[in-house]
């Protein structure tokens, strides 16, 4: 229904969970998707799955926390079509209390979760003031609204982005250009079997379930229902909405 035929989409962080199925969904619905990705290879997979499907994308190799980096690729994009939507969904988390975060965690978080925004960001505006608008949807977290225990670096940088939104969509709404967050609870993702993995060897299904049970809804989001939101907030229908923030959380922050 939400269609973004003739439209070029970057998403950052395609090659897995959220950013994947964003981009398989974005694609199905018409757009020309460019994943910018630090595992090309699972940026490739997600390339090949959409051209399976009759759909149109491409991998490039990036770091969003490197501005140079970011700054080539995009004006690559750029000389090939006219871009107009960004999905800045690249993200990395971190367990930790303020006394067991070290700074070069800090300096790390902050480098991809805040400054990868940042980079993407800027380096669309500039192109979308050209072509006279575009959307930014940034992928926040529930941790950006109560902050989440024992994630002290990953509630901070996510906290971040949604005042990053806020400032965006306030500073550009004259230039149509909409800016929106979305904030997920517990999406079943790579990102979290990892974090399963790493933190509880052994323990992996009793986890699994524990943390299902810490969502009011019983289980975890599922990466295509994060991409469903995400395809109404960048898609024309959603015009008339700027700088908020949408939790998807099976009732995590309002129950
Ligand atoms: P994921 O780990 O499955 O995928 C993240 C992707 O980003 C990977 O392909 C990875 O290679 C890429 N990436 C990481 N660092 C990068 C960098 N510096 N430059 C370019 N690409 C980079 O993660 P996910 O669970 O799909 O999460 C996606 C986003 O959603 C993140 O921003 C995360 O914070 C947010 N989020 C996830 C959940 C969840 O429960 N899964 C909940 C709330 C918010």
């Amino acid at each position: 229904k939400f269609s973004l035929a003739k439209k070029t989409a970057i998403i950052t962080g395609g090659g897995s969970g959220i950013g994947k199925s964003i981009s398989l969904t974005f694609a199905a619905q018409g757009a020309e998707v460019h994943i910018l990705d630090l595992n090309i290879e699972a940026a490739k997979e997600t390339v090949l799955e959409i051209e399976a499907g009759n759909g149109r994308a491409q991998a490039h190799l990036c770091d969003v926390a490197n501005q140079k980096n970011v700054n080539e690729i995009i004006q690559k994009i750029a000389q090939q079509s006219s871009i107009d939507i960004l999905v800045n969904n690249a993200g990395i988390a971190h367990v930790g209390t303020i006394e067991t975060t070290e700074e070069a965690d800090m300096d790390k978080l902050y480098n991809v979760n805040i400054k990868g925004v940042y980079n993407c960001a800027k380096a669309c505006i500039s192109e979308f003031k050209k072509n006279k608008g575009g959307v930014i949807l940034n992928l926040a977290s529930v941790a950006s609204c109560v902050g989440i225990s024992d994630r002290f670096a990953y509630s901070m940088t996510k906290g971040a982005v949604l005042t990053m939104t806020y400032s965006i969509a306030k500073d550009y709404i004259k230039d149509n250009i909409r800016c929106n967050a979305i904030a997920p609870g517990r999406v079943h993702t790579p990102f979290v079997d990892g974090f399963i993995q790493k933190n509880y060897p052994g323990k992996e299904d009793e986890m699994f379930e524990a943390l299902s049970k810490t969502q009011p809804i019983g289980r975890m989001g599922k990466p295509e229902e994060v991409a469903n939101l995400a395809l109404f907030l960048c898609s024309d229908e959603a015009g008339f909405i700027t700088g908020i923030n949408y939790p998807i959380d099976g009732g995590f922050i309002s129950l």
